[in-house]
């Protein structure tokens, strides 16, 4: 088997207050292939966010990985000085965040920061890499890049800037691109085009991509495997037309229900009752077991462990058939 691009092991984060330490990371691994696109989603505070943040390297104190390894391809890199870890940043894993304003500098034409960010990651010469940065334009779709390389971030639209975005995220030919809800801000047809694009990454430069989001129709539609995060575990992980199709895990059988059709089917809209524990008041045993219409005694005492069916691996009691078969 080849090497996975990224390889995330028992992963845990925790977050320091005066009282105690909050897991807000509980145990979770997954890959991702050269040319894959993996979903991550759930609720807010589910630690989508959070592990895509600790991926590269931008977890702030109070809170720390606490436990685990992260890998890129091959490479242990949760425990790298920040300085290596900056390194990596921008030039083998590149960032795509929803608000575009967070990676363009209002005061720079965005030619200049997009040549700038070439020449930190490569050796080329100005003339060389400012043809470059015309070439990714064009490549992420702005019209007449040539003309438009000399515009500052406030003269594009936020899709073309979530553009923008995209092509210096490129700029480096990173192994591995992390973004965050990147089409959340961002009108419906603008979405899908973005959407369209980075799909388009994997495909055509090989590129490994975590996409971060709350949004199970852009999962639909972008990705190739999903995970799906609860409390900080991954309740269900598998290709994302199973996970769709035949989702095992009650928690990802509710947030299945609610991908909205094309048509705007409001119908198929299910509500899970109640809400994401806080981190301060996590459930012993299953996190999910106050609001899973399923639960049994098990649920409120034994954490569940991923079990694999098929494609799929699905944290959840009902499935451990050691335990149906004694
Ligand atoms: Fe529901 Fe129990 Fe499965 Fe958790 S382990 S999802 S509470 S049945």
């Amino acid at each position: 088997m080849t090497e996975p691009v990224l390889s995330v092991r028992n992963l845990k984060v925790e977050f320091a207050t005066r009282r105690e330490s909050l897991r807000a990371i509980d145990g979770i691994s997954f890959d991702i292939a050269k040319g894959e696109v993996l979903g991550v989603v759930g609720e807010s505070g589910a630690g989508k966010s959070v592990t895509g943040l600790a991926v590269i390297g931008l977890i702030d104190p109070p809170g720390r990985i606490a436990g685990g390894e992260i890998r890129l391809s091959g490479l242990r890199i949760d425990d790298l000085p920040p300085e290596e870890m900056r390194k990596i940043r921008g030039k083998r894993i590149g960032m795509i965040f929803q608000d575009p304003l967070t990676s363009l500098n209002p005061l720079y034409r965005i030619g200049d920061q997009i040549v700038e960010t070439i020449k930190t990651h490569t050796s080329l010469s100005d003339s060389f890499a400012r043809k470059r940065a015309i070439d990714l334009l064009a490549e992420v779709g702005i019209p007449a890049p040539d003309k438009r390389i000399d515009g500052y971030p406030h003269e594009f639209s936020g899709g073309m800037r979530q553009r923008v975005v995209i092509a210096l995220a490129l700029c480096a030919e990173p192994e591995l691109i992390i973004a965050d809800e990147p089409t959340t801000a961002l009108d419906v047809s603008v979405q899908a085009q973005i959407i369209a694009l980075i799909k388009r990454l994997g495909r055509d430069h090989g590129t490994a991509v975590m996409l971060v989001t709350h949004d199970m129709g852009v999962i639909a539609e972008t990705c190739d495997r999903v995970a799906v995060m609860y409390s900080g575990r991954i309740a269900e992980i598998g290709p994302v037309q199973e996970v769709i199709r035949n989702p095992l895990h009650p928690y990802a059988k509710g947030l299945m229900g609610a991908i909205p059709t094309l048509a705007g089917d409001a119908h198929r809209l299910i509500q899970i009752p109640g809400a994401m524990p806080r981190l301060s008041a996590i459930p012993r045993g299953c996190p999910f077991n106050p609001r899973c219409a399923q639960a049994f005694e098990r649920c409120t005492i034994e954490r569940p462990e991923p079990i694999r069916k098929d494609t799929q691996a699905v944290a959840c009691h009902l499935f451990d058939v050691t335990e149906s078969a004694a």
